[in-house]
């Protein structure tokens, strides 16, 4: 934990600070730990006052207490504009992350205006993502909810920060549509000297990837943690590890200068590998559940409306006809996509004779065998075609060295 600086903040000096235009934003870079390039950025908010630098968890709690959140947010906006058209300048096109706290979130006009920016010639929804924290839930407010319907609505991107600190956060998961999680710091500190931590990310990287959302990583620090991460499967990486938060200037000098950092498509590989598996068991599980429980009436559950048949719309099929074609001078590759499809079906079918009127259970099982038999052997080419990767890799690296 940095230590905080002894500074006596008022409104008044905030007020005054805006007045003086004495806040700024540095830019904190994020990249994808599959291609290991830098794929966006968050804004960090600053305030130079009489030379010094008072860091934001001091001002950020005086601001929001007294009711300036908006008014900061609304000054503010401006330079995070200008500070977007100057990345973009470089030549880079990234989406920039930028954090709004709950009090901005409890008044209509921040959200208006983030709005109009999107909707401006300048810049669009998909340039912008907000970082917002589970708070948003734990204050019963309609406007919150209204904001927040309003952002995604524009097409700007959703994030939880801070995940795995507080005490609600899964619930808050299925209450917005996010489609970021940012682990928090704390829990990626502690994950390479706890096996207890390391299974929590574990853990919350299994629940993302089921629910389609995906991760960042914060304060990666080493690079034993960037490694560990990116073998989980997490999609993103921010930390000192890369870089610490830039002023603007600097940022762009970053993006001319450094090079990418190294990017493995293993962790995605086992990631797809482990929903694949995941598949098999909720189907399997789907018709457990019930057929145990002979006092419900044979309606598809949650778990069943949940689960994609669609061989191409599923995760792994969006990948397979995706990012997945690099992989086709793969024998496996090829053919992975007959025995999928056939995975697929197996599981529709199952599921379509289970919830039947009259289901034959000694039928259904000999389909859960197909399944299982299909299930098997995707299993079996996705571990062939990670191999392959490896080996290609491992030639690469040679040729390289040589
Ligand atoms: P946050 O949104 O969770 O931001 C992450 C904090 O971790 C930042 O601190 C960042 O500089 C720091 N950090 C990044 N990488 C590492 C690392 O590898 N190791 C360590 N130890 N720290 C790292 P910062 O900039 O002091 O911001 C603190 C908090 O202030 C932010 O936490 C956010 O809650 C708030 N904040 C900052 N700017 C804004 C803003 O513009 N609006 C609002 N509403 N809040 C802001
Ligand atoms: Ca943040
Ligand atoms: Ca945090």
């Amino acid at each position: 934990m940095t230590p905080i600086p002894d500074v006596d903040v008022t409104a008044a000096d905030i007020l005054d600070g805006i007045r003086g235009d004495e806040f700024f934003y540095c830019y904190q870079p994020k990249t994808s730990f599959e291609s290991g390039k830098l794929v966006g950025a968050e804004a960090l908010m600053r305030w130079r006052r009489n030379g010094r630098l008072i860091p934001p968890g001091i001002f950020i709690p005086i601001a929001e207490a007294t009711g300036l959140m908006p008014t900061l947010f609304e000054h503010m906006l401006p330079h995070f504009t200008a500070d977007i058209l100057s990345i973009r300048g470089t030549g880079v096109h990234i989406p920039i992350s930028i954090n709004v706290s709950t009090e901005d979130l409890k008044v209509s006009r921040p959200v208006d205006l983030l709005h109009e920016l999107v909707t401006s010639k300048l810049i669009e929804g998909q340039d912008v993502q907000v970082e917002v924290t589970e708070s948003i839930v734990l204050v019963d407010n309609p406007q919150i909810k209204k904001s927040v319907g309003r952002l995604v609505d524009s097409g700007i991107k959703l994030l939880m920060d801070d995940f795995g600190t507080g005490y609600s956060s899964i619930d808050v998961l299925s209450r917005f549509p996010f489609s970021y999680v940012k682990m928090d710091m704390g829990l990626i500190s502690r994950m390479t000297g706890s096996l207890k931590n390391y299974r929590i990310v574990k853990g919350i990287l299994h629940l993302t990837r089921d629910l389609n959302i995906k991760t960042v990583a914060e304060g990666v620090e080493t690079n034993g943690a960037y490694q560990t991460l990116q073998m989980m499967g997490c999609t993103e990486a921010q930390g000192y590890f890369i870089s610490p938060p830039l002023a603007v200037a600097d940022f762009n000098a970053f993006l001319a200068e450094t090079a990418p950092l190294p990017g493995t498509q293993i962790g995605t590989l086992f990631s797809l590998q482990a929903g694949l598996t995941s598949h098999r068991k909720s189907i399997v599980g789907t018709i457990m559940c019930h057929h145990g429980d002979s006092s419900t009436e044979p309606e598809p559950s949650a778990m069943e409306q949940e689960i994609e048949h669609d061989p191409k719309n599923c995760r792994f099929g969006k990948w397979y006809y995706g990012e997945g074609r690099a992989f086709q001078d793969h024998a496996a590759y090829h053919a992975l996509e007959a025995p999928h499809r056939q995975m697929r079906e197996a599981g529709l079918k199952i599921i379509e004779a289970a919830y039947s009127d009259d289901p034959d259970f000694g039928e259904v099982i000999s389909m859960i065998r197909d399944l299982n038999d299909h299930g098997s052997k995707v299993d079996r080419l996705m571990s062939e075609l990670i191999e392959g990767y490896l080996i290609d890799r491992n030639d690469r690296n040679i040729s390289a060295a040589a």
